[in-house]
């Protein structure tokens, strides 16, 4: 008897650790889960500041005060205030003329991009942080830029200063963390590209997503046409296997597959298959969002769109401000997921 109830208090002792057992298991991961849907629910609220995160990446860790920028025409080194550069980027990657927001959003999106090489240094800027060329972002100071405009020089400056200033400090980020792939565009097809797609990495915020409007840029459409002798040489030459010939050209050459976000993913070159992007970067096309027409002594090759196709269109994002977006609605849209969160 006095067994049967050792054994019954033993059955019910485990069964109770057990529980607690469980409960810890599962009570951090039920945590993870609420926590996670509420992200990505507050990407359509304003953003809140949260002390308890203490381990959230800040952009103060890697910005410390002023940073150094390599300008290569001149082969010097300037230094000045992250937000005076964040002006000279703005003012030279979008056009003065686009809509506030759009402005606003390109300022965050240039803010992020530029701690990623802040952070590890571009390899060409001679021991500065960043240089000022498109291998990391355009930069140009306020004196040149204004030389540049002209006329409405003085006035210009204040409008980007204005979309830059309203937003001081605002960063993007996803999972607490900077985001620090926050790669930008001129133009879409009508559709943005997973990165994956174009540069390899995987990151969750750059994913395909439609982008409106894109029409009205100068260089949604463009046209390349080759003679059809140059065409297959330049092929041959950097894929020798391809052998092509312009007896072969019309049955070797055909697009195996395509992005999600529209462009060619693979193309067969004869006996070789290469990639989109790389397919664009033989002939500097505008985009990998190409087609083929073949004529009997050239070839014709029409793109829609203009640069990679991942991240933010800064052409979309003016069609969304003149549609009413605020720069948190165009970033959120191109950029999945993320929030935005003042620093300093
Ligand atoms: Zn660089």
């Amino acid at each position: 008897m006095k067994n049967t109830i050792l054994v019954l208090d033993i059955k019910r002792v485990l069964i109770v650790a057990g529980f607690i057992i469980a409960f810890i298991i599962l009570l951090p991961l039920a945590l993870i889960g609420t926590s996670k849907e509420a992200k990505e629910k507050s990407i359509q609220l304003p953003p809140q500041e949260n002390t308890s995160l203490e381990k959230e990446e800040s952009a103060l860790d890697i910005l410390n005060g002023d940073i150094k920028v390599y300008i290569s025409k001149e082969d010097r080194i300037e230094t000045i205030s992250f937000e005076e550069y964040i002006k000279g980027v703005v003012s030279s990657e979008m056009l003065v003329s686009f809509e506030m927001e759009a402005l606003k959003a390109q300022a965050i999106a240039a803010r992020n991009f530029s701690l990623n090489k802040i952070k590890y240094k571009c390899t060409q800027a001679k021991g500065a942080d960043l240089c000022d060329t498109v291998h990391c972002q355009v930069y140009k100071s306020k004196e040149t830029k204004i030389k540049e405009w002209g006329k409405n020089g003085e006035d210009n400056y204040k409008k980007i200063s204005q979309a830059v200033d309203n937003t001081k400090g605002e960063f993007m980020y996803y999972d607490k963390k900077l985001v620090t792939a926050a790669q930008f565009f001129a133009t879409s097809s009508g559709k943005t590209e997973n990165s994956k797609d174009v540069f390899g990495g995987n990151h969750p915020y750059l994913k395909s997503v439609v982008s409106l409007g894109e029409e009205e840029a100068p260089k949604y459409k463009s046209t390349k046409t080759l003679k059809l002798a140059s065409f297959i040489n330049t092929i041959n030459k950097a894929y020798p296997k391809a052998n092509l010939s312009s007896k072969n050209i019309k049955t070797a050459l055909s697009i195996k597959s395509k992005t999600e976000g529209g462009s060619v993913n693979e193309i067969k070159i004869g006996s070789e298959t290469i990639r989109g992007v790389d397919f664009r970067k033989l002939f500097d096309l505008n985009s990998a969002n190409f087609t083929l027409k073949f004529d009997k002594d050239s070839v014709t090759i029409d793109c829609l769109g203009y640069g990679h196709g991942v991240g933010m269109s800064q052409w979309g994002a003016n069609a969304m401000a003149k549609n009413g977006s605020n720069y948190k609605d165009i970033l959120s849209h191109y950029y999945s997921g993320i929030n935005i969160k003042k620093d300093y």
